[in-house]
């Protein structure tokens, strides 16, 4: 299948590697000259350029630039797209690009591989970086059905488990379990700094290790990621942080009374529910 990707960075990047060697096609569109000629040098495309109109003989094209661009870039690349042609984007919130995509075209079907990591740009694309994560679609009512089923099979192949949910219910879950992380793991940084004690925050940044490591890693990526994060998904991630704060001023409250029966209660829920979300 000759395979369209716009935005040849970290995902756009990694899924032409990764459908390359499942015998597509790839047609790699990027912003810079730079982009695709290193895209064509690391064989990560089999076509590159800085001109949509090359993605005129794609059957399905992924849009893997940052959310803010997604639906101009759609809008830009209608002219060029036989009536056949399925797109879909990658981007990590669905509503708003759902919502401006549709009307601009009606073979197009939102999704989300959750898969990742904080490094950015072509240079940090790499193979089977999906394997194993999960891949949710948001139709609506009008998204045609083979829409759906052509790009599930394609996450499939891809060794990733799909799923199809609304776009509002992807996006107040995906609140939850990554934007959330995202803000309390930023802001666990923004509060070390606060120490005031030059020698104390010195000797912590020395010791920290592998807990700090990974309760810092989201929130210490991709600055554009976390604001865009923010910027499109801001209900439900308000929702998320208000819930937070509220049970943050619960675990404050036990240890100012030092209850240490009642926060042993909540770190044992905890501990029996953490897997829950990482089946
Ligand atoms: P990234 O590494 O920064 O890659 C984005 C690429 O898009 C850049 O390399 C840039 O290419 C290109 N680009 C930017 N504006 C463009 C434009 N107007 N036209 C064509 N290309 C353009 O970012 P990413 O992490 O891959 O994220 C891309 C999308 O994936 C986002 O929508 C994000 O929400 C979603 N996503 C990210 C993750 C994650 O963990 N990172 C996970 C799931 C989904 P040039 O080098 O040519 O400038």
């Amino acid at each position: 299948m000759k395979i369209g990707i716009v935005g040849l960075g970290l995902i756009g990047g990694s899924l032409g590697l990764d459908l390359k060697t499942r015998g597509h096609e790839i047609l790699g569109v990027s912003r810079q000259e730079t982009t695709c000629q290193i895209a064509l040098e690391k064989n990560i495309v089999d076509y590159a350029s800085t001109d949509l109109s090359l993605l005129a003989a794609a059957e399905i094209v992924i849009v893997c630039t940052p959310i803010g661009s997604i639906a101009s870039i759609v809008a830009r690349l209608v002219p060029y797209l036989s009536p056949d042609t399925i797109v879909t984007d990658v981007g990590s919130v669905k509503e708003p690009i759902v919502e401006a995509c549709t009307p601009l075209w009606s073979n197009f079907l939102g999704g989300h591989p959750m898969a990742g990591n904080t490094d950015r740009g072509i240079h940090a694309a790499q193979t089977d970086l999906f394997t194993g994560a999960a891949y949710v679609f948001t139709p609506t009512a009008t998204t045609p059905p083979v829409a759906v089923e052509k790009l599930e099979a394609i996450a499939r192949a891809l060794g990733m488990m799909t799923y199809v949910c609304s776009p509002e219910v992807h996006d107040r879950a995906v609140a939850w379990i990554s934007h959330l992380p995202v803000i309390i793991s930023t802001n666990l940084i923004t509060s070390c700094l606060q120490e005031r004690d030059s020698q104390v925050l010195e000797l912590a940044q020395k010791l920290a290790s592998s807990g700090f490591r990974d309760t810092s890693r989201v929130g210490g990526g991709n600055p554009e990621l976390g604001m865009m994060m923010a910027k499109y998904n801001r209900q439900a991630l308000l929702r998320s942080l208000a819930q937070y704060r509220h049970s943050l001023d619960e675990i404050i409250t036990q240890i100012e009374r030092e209850n240490w029966d009642n926060l042993e209660r909540v770190l044992e829920t905890n501990q029996q529910a953490r897997p829950k979300f990482l089946n």
